[in-house]
C-alpha cells in the first residue's frame, strides 16, 4: 500500500485542473493557443510542462506544420468533444491550397490584438486572411516588437508559449487569455472563411501541378529557402484569371487577401490525350532519368515525338540549341544539355511535376508542355545574359506558376509569371545556387563568370 501512495504522488493533477483548461472548447481556436495558455495561466516551467502536459500535446502545438492526419487521435479523449479535430490542430486544413500561401509555415502567423488577448486561430497561419477581421490590423510573422520571426520552436514550450524568439511578450502586460473580448465575433468571422476555403476547394482540384519557379532576381530579396515560397497574391490573381471561365466561385470578404501582389496570370481551356495508358511505372522511370551534374544536365523526353517537332522548329528558327541533343536512355530518351542553361529551381520543379502527378497521362502532357517552354525561356535567357547591357524581360523575370485545373466547366491551364524591377536585373551577374542533387554547387552564371 505504501508503494502504490508513493508512485500517486508522482503522477500530474488531472489536466481537468489546469486553469484554463475548459478553453479547448474553442471551436476555432488553434491548439497552440490552447497549449500556451496552460502554460502560461498556470506559471509552468519546462519542468512541470514535461511532467504535466503529455508530450504529444507539446509538440502538435510547437510543430503544428508536422502534425499528420494520423495524429489526430492524438489528444483523446478530451478532444473528441470538438466539432472538428483538424481545424485546431492542423494548419494545413484552413488552406484551400497550400501551395500558393506565402506565409512561412514554420513561423506563428496572427493578429497582433488578438495574441495580446490569448486568442489565435490556425486560420491565421496561411495568407489567405489579410486583415483580422475584429481588429482590421494586418497579419504579422513577425514579432510586433522586435520584427524578429515568430518561429514555432525557436525556444523551449515555456519560452515560445505567447513570446517571441526574442523573448517580447506577445501577450499585453498581466492578459491570461482567459477571457477574449470580441471571441464570438471573431469565432463568426472565422466560420465564414472556413465555409469560403471549403467552397473554394470544392469548386477548383489541382489535377497537375502546380509549378512554382523562382529566379535570382527573386532569391536575391528572400531568404533561402527549399522550395521557394511564391510571392504574395498567387491565390486572389489565380481566382481573377478563373472568372473567364464561367466558374461562379464564393467572393472574397473584406478581410481576404485581395492584391494581386505581382502576378500576371492567364487561363487557357486544356486538352490532352485521356486515352494515355501511361501509368505510375512510366512515371518512376522518368524520375529516374533527371540527373544533374557540373557540366551536363539530363531531363526524362516523356513525349518525344512532342519535343522533336519542338526541337526542330525552335533550331530552324534559332540556331542549334546550345549543345543540347537528345539522346537514348535504357527506359527512355532524355534531352541532355549545358548545365549553366537550367537553374536547379526550373529542375526541381520539373521532377515535382512527374513526382505528384495524380493522373500520369496528364502529367506527362503537362511537363511536356512546361519543359519545351522552360527551355524556351532559358535560352532567351542565356542569350539576354550574354548580352547583359540590353534590358531583357527574360533576365527579370522572378517567379513563374503554371497548374492544371478542373472546375465544372472544364479543365484549364492557369499560368503566369510575376516580374521583379528593373534593377534586380544586376542580381544575375554573380548568381549562384546551391545543387539539390549532387550536394555540390551549381553555378550558374554569365557564360565566362561575373565581370
Ligand atoms: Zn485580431
Ligand atoms: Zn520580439
Amino acid at each position: 500500500m505504501t508503494v502504490t501512495n508513493a508512485t500517486d504522488e508522482l503522477d500530474p493533477p488531472p489536466l481537468e485542473r489546469l486553469i484554463g483548461f475548459d478553453t479547448l472548447s474553442r471551436p476555432l481556436e488553434s491548439w497552440y493557443a490552447f497549449v500556451s495558455r496552460l502554460i502560461r495561466a498556470n506559471l509552468l516551467n519546462d519542468v512541470d510542462i514535461r511532467k504535466q502536459l503529455p508530450a504529444d500535446w507539446v509538440r502538435c502545438a510547437f510543430a503544428p506544420h508536422e502534425v499528420q492526419t494520423s495524429d489526430l487521435a492524438v489528444p483523446a479523449p478530451y478532444i473528441d468533444r470538438l466539432p472538428d479535430v483538424a481545424l485546431k490542430l492542423r494548419p494545413i486544413t484552413w488552406q484551400p491550397f497550400p501551395e500558393l500561401s506565402s506565409a512561412p509555415p514554420e513561423c506563428l502567423r496572427g493578429c497582433p490584438r488578438c495574441l495580446e488577448a490569448g486568442y489565435h486561430s490556425y486560420a491565421m497561419q496561411g495568407d489567405a486572411i489579410a486583415r483580422c477581421p475584429v481588429h482590421d490590423e494586418e497579419l504579422v510573422h513577425r514579432c510586433p516588437h522586435c520584427d524578429t520571426q515568430l518561429l514555432w520552436q525557436a525556444r523551449t514550450p515555456g519560452l515560445s508559449a505567447f513570446q517571441c524568439p526574442a523573448g517580447c511578450p506577445l501577450l499585453e502586460g498581466v492578459h491570461s487569455g482567459l477571457h477574449v473580448p470580441h471571441e464570438d465575433r471573431i469565432t463568426a468571422a472565422l466560420a465564414e472563411h472556413l465555409a469560403w476555403t471549403q467552397a473554394l476547394s470544392e469548386a477548383i482540384a489541382f489535377v497537375s501541378g502546380p509549378v512554382h519557379i523562382a529566379y535570382p532576381p527573386y532569391l536575391a530579396v528572400a531568404s533561402l529557402r527549399m522550395p521557394p515560397l511564391p510571392s504574395k497574391g498567387l491565390l486572389p490573381a489565380l481566382l481573377h484569371a478563373l472568372q473567364g471561365t464561367e466558374l461562379t466561385v464564393p467572393a472574397f470578404a473584406s478581410f481576404h487577401e485581395q492584391s494581386h501582389g505581382r502576378w500576371t496570370l492567364k487561363v487557357q481551356p486544356w486538352t490532352w490525350d485521356e486515352a494515355d495508358s501511361r501509368d505510375e511505372t512510366h512515371l518512376e522511370a522518368y524520375r529516374r532519368a533527371f540527373r544533374r551534374g557540373a557540366y551536363r544536365t539530363y531531363v526524362p523526353l516523356v513525349d518525344r515525338v512532342a519535343f522533336e517537332q519542338w526541337l526542330a522548329r525552335s533550331e530552324a528558327a534559332h540556331g542549334k540549341w546550345h549543345d543540347g541533343a537528345v539522346e537514348e536512355g535504357s527506359a527512355c530518351a532524355t534531352f541532355g544539355l549545358a548545365s549553366y542553361l537550367v537553374t536547379n529551381n526550373e529542375l526541381i520543379a520539373l521532377r515535382r511535376l512527374l513526382a505528384r502527378g495524380s493522373n500520369p497521362g496528364l502529367a506527362c502532357a503537362h511537363y511536356t508542355q512546361v519543359l519545351i517552354e522552360l527551355l524556351e525561356h532559358a535560352r532567351l535567357r542565356r542569350t539576354a545574359l550574354d548580352q547583359l547591357q540590353a534590358p531583357s524581360s527574360h533576365v527579370t523575370v522572378a517567379e513563374g506558376f503554371d497548374v492544371i485545373i478542373r472546375t465544372a466547366t472544364g479543365h484549364w491551364r492557369v499560368s503566369g509569371e510575376t516580374r521583379g524591377d528593373d534593377a534586380s536585373r544586376h542580381t544575375w551577374l554573380d548568381f549562384r545556387e546551391p545543387a539539390e542533387m549532387a550536394g555540390g554547387i551549381i553555378h550558374v552564371m554569365r557564360r565566362y563568370g561575373p565581370r
